[in-house]
């Protein structure tokens, strides 16, 4: 590894191993800042509690230095290694990523700002040597976001269990352990919209819940707007539920009802009273309803279908521009 070359002569680099005990994937997008906190807080909690670890980083096209933050971190340990995304390609594509060149017998997802502890990861390891494979953190509670925020994430929740063809446990998110297996299962799904959420439930395997508080962003702002969030959750409920295509049918059906009985009223009404010129306001409002049914439903099925689009393509998934620290083994092609 050519950056070995700048590690300080009295520190002596710690062994990395072809295939750790653990894991720990984190996405990174502009946090420079972040990341030599979370390497401070990461290392001697993983030396007391594993034989071996590595952290791969998968840098999603920050434009902070990050990139160097990184590479500076990997020469002076080389159990930290880094891909470095050709550009912003989002979170979920980087656990993917992340996923794909970890090497580890268990995978730990976290976050780089912090707000997943580091120490939560302890009770993750207890939870798997007992023989969990899948083991989620839960928030205890989300008195840190908005109300806004935690209403919608609710709405979501209850949207999905009642929609979704999974069950999502309330309050997981990424921060997480995997096993080996359950890694090469998510893996080998070929989708492209990636609702990672989603996926870790819909693979399965034994799975239980630990709770964890989630901590202050360490420094920066969280990079999802509400816009963001939004079109994550519909992107998450439509590529794990049909039924707002069936939406469209019911809405449909139930209007054809409403129209036959309407349609027997008006003969009935014109066979005994005879006709009567008024009824254009009756018209239009019709009119109106219908095409507007028409073109939820219309949009609703684009929908559908601009996901067929995506991933009839089959474009990779992300594209490298660099590694840090991988160099010492060989790395899959991405899919
Ligand atoms: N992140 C990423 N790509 C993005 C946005 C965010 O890899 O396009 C990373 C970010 O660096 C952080 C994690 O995803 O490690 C969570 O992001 P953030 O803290 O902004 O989200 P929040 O905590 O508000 O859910
Ligand atoms: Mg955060």
């Amino acid at each position: 590894m050519s950056e070995t070359s700048s590690i300080p002569s009295s520190a002596v680099p710690p062994a990395k191993s072809a295939r750790p005990e653990l894991s720990i994937v984190v996405p990174v997008h502009n946090e420079a800042d972040n990341l030599p906190l979370l390497v401070e807080r990461l290392r001697p909690l993983l030396d007391g509690a594993v034989s071996s670890w590595e952290l791969v980083c998968v840098d999603d096209g920050s434009r902070d230095g990050t990139l160097s933050v990184l590479k500076l971190l990997s020469a002076a340990d080389p159990r930290i290694n880094a891909v470095s995304f050709s550009r912003n390609f989002g979170k979920e594509i980087a656990i993917a990523a992340g996923l794909d060149h970890a090497s580890g017998d268990a995978v730990v997802i976290m976050d780089a700002d912090l707000q997943h502890p580091p120490e939560t990861i302890l009770l993750f390891l207890e939870k798997w040597r007992e023989g969990f494979l899948n083991v989620y953190g839960q928030r205890a509670d989300r008195a840190g976001e908005g109300r806004l925020k935690r209403n919608f994430a609710k709405l979501f929740y209850r949207l999905f269990a009642s929609f979704g063809e999974t069950e999502l446990p309330e309050g997981a998110g990424d921060f997480r352990l995997l096993d080996r297996k359950v890694v090469d299962a998510l893996r080998a799904l070929p989708e492209r919209a990636r609702f990672s959420k989603g996926l870790y439930a819909w693979v399965g395997f034994r799975s239980v819940g630990v709770t964890f508080e989630v901590a202050e962003r360490e420094h920066g702002q969280s990079k999802f707007s509400f816009r963001k969030l939004f079109r994550f959750a519909f992107d998450g409920l439509s590529s794990f539920s049909t039924v707002p295509l069936k939406v469209a049918t019911w809405a449909g059906v139930v209007i054809a009802i409403i129209a036959t009985c309407t349609a027997f009223y008006f003969m009935i009404r014109t066979l005994f009273y005879g006709t009567d010129l008024p009824g254009f306001p009756s018209l239009i409002v019709s009119i109106m309803f219908f095409s507007g049914i028409q073109l939820i439903s219309l949009g609703l099925i684009g929908e559908y279908v601009g996901r067929i689009f995506a991933e009839v393509k089959r474009r990779p998934l992300y594209l490298i521009g660099e590694r840090v620290g991988f160099d010492a083994r060989t790395v899959d092609h991405p899919r």
